[in-house]
């Protein structure tokens, strides 16, 4: 069994009847009984399935009606962002406001496709992934993106975390470049770009790309360190012809990068298009598609001037820019506003010939999913944290005793394997990695390549975070996707983007300091609809006046799965589920600045220790540090108990006779 490509996203399989990855529900399906009730009490429309049975998948068939009812049973919002934006200075600003709304088809089903004209290939490469339906965000921006009459637009999508984005821009993407592509041997230049802010989603990208543009000559790379995009920076070498698997090491290679759709960082391609003797990018003049995943911090300030001067440097009048997330602000909103019209402005495109700029909206903007159970546990000290990490981990006789099922349902008060756990550092990261190491006993007998050389086992905990190299990183990924770490401790690296199918739950061991945070460190856990994730927030007296955005976040995803209030348990004991109205009550509101400073530097009892601290300031610090021995102590420890596990290992090895054991210890093994 290929347990890498069960996590992998798309199921790699072909469907056979109701054999279908997209039998999980839509993001949307917490509240969707909510909306069909509603809808039927009245009488008027009809449900969604009678307008697919009637309907047939055909993508003319929409009359306006049919149109604004799919629109509210799938929560989706398209809007005119221009006209939005005027309404702003008229009295009437509702009416205004329904007057930009738009009622374009919608893409109900995969099959309709057909009618937009798309390669055949990419067609069978989407079924033979095992996707059948099309998700919100797909239904609402794949025909809006390939438009049959009309022009292309410039678009904005805010929709819930796994619910399909990626998706939802590589296949009009892919499909418009196969258009034009003349030669399915010849590459280059890049055609468009995608940009990303981690490694990790970069990787992921290119690899969903090269699933969906199989056999239709579309080329998708990831940047790698050396690239050029230019010729006169460099003399153009051979062109790179990059189909090696993209988790292996960067190599290093001076050439101009021959792709039709090239992934990246901001500041890895900024650097290949800016000549070492000036601070101006050179011109990305072929550059058709400009696409944004996690657009809110590739805008925000820290990548903010890299993914503009990127923006600008893609000087072509036909440019298509589309801006991603599952947190997209009104600043954000606006900053994209006045970046597409002081482009346009200096490109000499008259606003009237200029494309549209729409913004599509699925569910409630801000918010969390509502198949996710959150739970905030008060832990009053940083030591009450990891005994209470602890206790997830390994849940002691009496809280097991609510039998085997227990520990399958969302209240169960232990997280099953896998899921990752959060800090606010990379330092609190390794500390908190330090304490937890020998806490999973590794696999009880390990696999050998040879006689005399014995490979480790993979400690079933591990460490990810930016300053650990890139094979290292990529071998943790590869690792936690194959269920052989099971616990994976890492910063807000992996907070974006990154979809591990399976995880079960999600540990904020340090709180999140934004809401957009808490939603997208949520959101690994649920994704594609599945149910029983869990997200667990620990809190301590230091945290209470940071605690309400998180816990407004909460708040309103309750509201959505339309659930009664929780009780919350008592508080303390880190059982209570989600937020009592109480708790919200009480929590103090952050001013502007308190939240910017959250923002930019965390929780400041968890910030490193400065030479500016004092004496007090130092001990407060120490307090919060996370662990409860000295380093001493540690070190005899981890020595003590290296030798035993050393020592084990020599005796199984022995037993077992070398290089003839699979691994096989009876736990969790890989996701389904
Ligand atoms: P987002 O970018 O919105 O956070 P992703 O694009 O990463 O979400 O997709 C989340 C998961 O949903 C992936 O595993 C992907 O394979 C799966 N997925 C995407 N579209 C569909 C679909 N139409 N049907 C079933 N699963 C889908
Ligand atoms: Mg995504």
């Amino acid at each position: 069994m290929d347990s890498l490509r069960l996590l992998s996203r798309g199921s790699g399989r072909r469907l056979t009847g109701k054999d279908s990855v997209c039998e999980d529900k839509r993001p949307s399906a917490g509240s969707q009984q909510a909306s069909d009730s509603e809808e039927s009490s009245t009488g008027k429309k009809r449900k969604r399935a009678e307008f697919e049975a009637d309907t047939n998948g055909k993508l003319d068939e929409c009359t306006i009606e049919k149109i604004r009812s799919i629109q509210k049973q799938q929560k989706i919002r398209i809007t005119n962002l221009r006209a939005l934006h005027k309404a702003h200075d008229t009295d009437n600003r509702k009416a205004q406001k329904e007057a930009s709304r738009l009622f374009p088809q919608p893409l109900q089903k995969f099959s309709a496709l057909r009618d937009l004209d798309v390669n055949h290939t990419l067609l069978s490469n989407l079924v033979e992934q095992g996707y059948r339906e099309p998700t919100e965000v797909q239904v609402a921006t794949i025909p809006l993106l390939m438009p049959r009459h009309g022009e292309e637009p410039d678009l904005l999508t805010v929709a819930p975390t796994g619910s399909g984005k990626t998706l939802a821009f590589l296949i009009p993407l892919i499909n418009k470049l196969s258009k034009t592509h003349q030669d399915k041997d010849a590459h280059g230049p890049v055609r468009a770009i995608i940009l990303a802010p981690t490694k990790e989603l970069v990787v992921q990208i290119v690899n969903e790309g090269r699933k969906l543009a199989a056999k239709t000559g579309i080329r998708v790379t990831a940047f790698k360190k050396g690239m050029r995009l230019h010729e006169d920076i460099l003399s153009v070498g051979q062109g790179i012809s990059d189909e090696s698997d993209v988790d292996e090491e960067t190599q290093y290679t001076s050439t101009i990068v021959k792709a039709d759709i090239l992934v990246s960082t901001p500041l890895s391609l900024l650097h290949a298009i800016t000549p070492t003797t000036s601070d101006d990018p050179l011109a990305l003049s072929n550059i058709q598609n400009l696409i944004l995943d996690e657009a809110d911090v590739l805008l925000d300030p820290l990548f903010r001037a890299q993914t503009l001067s990127i923006w600008s440097a893609c000087v072509n009048p036909e440019l298509r820019s589309s801006l991603w997330s599952a947190t997209i602000g009104s600043s954000i909103e606006e900053l994209t506003i006045s970046t597409v019209s002081s482009r346009h402005k200096s490109l000499g495109i008259k606003s009237k010939s200029a494309p549209l700029l729409l913004r599509c909206i699925i569910g409630l903007k801000d918010s969390s999913l509502p198949n996710i159970t959150h739970k905030l546990i008060y832990t009053s000290t940083e030591a009450g944290k990891l005994t209470g990490l602890r206790q997830l981990i390994r849940p002691s006789p009496s809280n097991t005793s609510t039998s085997s099922k227990a520990a399958t349902t969302p209240s169960a008060p232990f997280l099953r394997p896998p899921f990752l756990v959060f800090t606010q550092t990379i330092s609190r990261a390794e500390a908190l990695y330090n304490e937890l190491k020998y806490d999973i006993p590794p696999p009880s007998s390990f696999t050998t390549t040879a006689r005399t050389s014995t490979v480790e086992p993979i400690p079933r905990i591990a460490l990810l975070h930016s300053s650990l190299g890139a094979t290292a990183r990529s071998k943790i990924m590869q690792n936690f996707r194959l269920g052989k770490i099971w616990i994976l401790i890492t910063t807000d690296l992996l907070s974006r983007g990154i979809d591990f199918r399976g995880v079960n739950g999600v540990v904020n061991y340090d709180i999140p300091t934004t809401s957009a945070s808490y939603v997208h460190r949520a959101g690994r856990t649920g994704r594609a609809g599945r149910e029983g994730g869990v997200c667990v927030t620990f809190y301590t007296k230091d945290d209470v006046s940071y605690l309400r955005p998180i816990a407004t976040v909460i708040a309103k995803s309750q509201k959505t799965q339309g659930g009664a209030s929780p009780d919350g348990g008592d508080g303390t004991n880190g059982l209570g589920s989600g937020v009592p109205s109480w708790l919200l009550d009480a929590l103090p509101h952050l001013t502007k600045n308190k939240k910017k400073d959250l923002k930019e530097r965390g929780v400041d009892v968890r910030r490193g220790v400065k030479e500016s601290d004092d004496k007090k300031e130092r001990r407060r610090k120490g307090r919060n540090m996370i662990g409860t021995k000295s380093g001493y102590e540690k070190k005899v420890q981890d020595r003590r108990q290296g030798a035993i596990e050393g020592s084990r290992r020599r005796k199984e090895n022995h037993t077992n006779g070398v290089g003839t054991e699979e691994e096989h210890d009876g736990g969790f093994e890989g996701f389904d």
